[in-house]
């Protein structure tokens, strides 16, 4: 597995399995790596010949006061995961090598998608989001690119720049990976004591819970929607930063449950903002 930290040997070695005529699977990720990761680095596994994946905390997508200097970084353990999920290359640069001149005068932004759900409460995450993937995609113009639907409304936004910038990347969306108890798994689930821990479970439960509801022919989104937030009131301290279901391409709120659909929320236990988000269908 080659481990590089600046730009044009990246590049070039890209370059390098393309004309070998290999297809370059590509998993861009902050580190701290999980099973979802894995899961991204399995599915381009799967379908490509040859694995990147990009290791790289993004200060640009972090909001003042967010936790940018205090976000896990376990770079050793990663690479060791990497080698074992048979990765080729990971490109781990430093913040100087991505953003030399700190004074970089352009961001990538994809409007309307990125107004509501996050990007409502944490002004310019989503511009610096795009403005790395997009950098990342220069750097790495690999084939195909693997993200999940853990951060969906992320993957609606990175599909949205790709196709108005005529970026020639795939972009491929991948399952939600849980824990047993239905948590997603995340870097930040780390700040989680043993009691939030517990705690962040009524998530998944609040969701799933609505599911069922619409399967069983619940229509009206703010029914469903209260239904949730008493889940997650009963469970414990929480601030609920939002909880909507939203059209699943346009993430317009939806008020009936009338075509394909995604139920999105953002809670905050303890130290931790938890997002999660499942997709419902009108039922038959
Ligand atoms: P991050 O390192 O948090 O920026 O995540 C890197 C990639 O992994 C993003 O595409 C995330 O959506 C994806 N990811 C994070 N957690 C999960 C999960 N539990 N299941 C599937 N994909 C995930």
């Amino acid at each position: 597995m080659e481990v590089l930290h600046t730009i044009d040997p990246c590049r070039m070695a890209i370059h390098h399995m393309q004309r070998e005529g290999k297809r370059v699977g590509l998993v861009p990720t902050m580190g701290a790596l999980h099973e979802g990761h894995l899961s991204l680095i399995r599915a381009a596994r799967e379908t490509c010949d040859t694995v990147a994946v990009s290791i790289f905390v993004n200060p640009t997508q972090f909001s003042p006061g967010e936790d940018y200097a205090s976000y896990p970084k376990t770079m050793e353990s990663d690479l060791e995961a990497c080698r074992s999920a048979l990765v080729d290359l990971v490109f781990t640069p430093t913040v100087d090598v991505m953003y030399p001149s700190k004074d970089d005068k352009t961001r990538v932004h994809v409007a309307g998608l990125t107004e509501g759900l996050c990007g409502a409460n944490r002004p310019g995450h989503f511009d610096g989001v795009t403005t790395v993937v997009a950098k990342l995609f220069n750097i790495m113009p690999a084939d195909v690119a693997f993200f999940g639907e853990k951060d969906y409304q992320q993957l609606m936004v990175i599909n949205k720049m790709v196709d108005d910038l005529n970026i020639p990347i795939k972009i491929v969306g991948c399952p939600i990976v849980r824990e047993k108890d239905g948590l997603a798994l995340s870097s930040r689930n780390a700040y989680l004591s043993q009691d939030e821990r517990r705690q962040a479970r009524c998530l998944s439960r609040a969701l799933f819970d609505a599911q069922k509801q619409i399967e069983a022919g619940v229509s009206d989104t703010a029914t469903l929607c209260e239904g949730m937030r008493k889940v997650i009131d009963d469970a414990g301290p929480a601030e609920i930063d939002y909880i909507t279901i939203v059209d699943a391409a346009s993430l317009v709120p939806l008020s009936r449950m009338d075509r394909p659909a995604r139920i999105c929320m953002a809670v905050r236990i303890g130290p931790c903002r938890l997002i999660d988000n499942v997709g419902v269908d009108v039922p038959a």
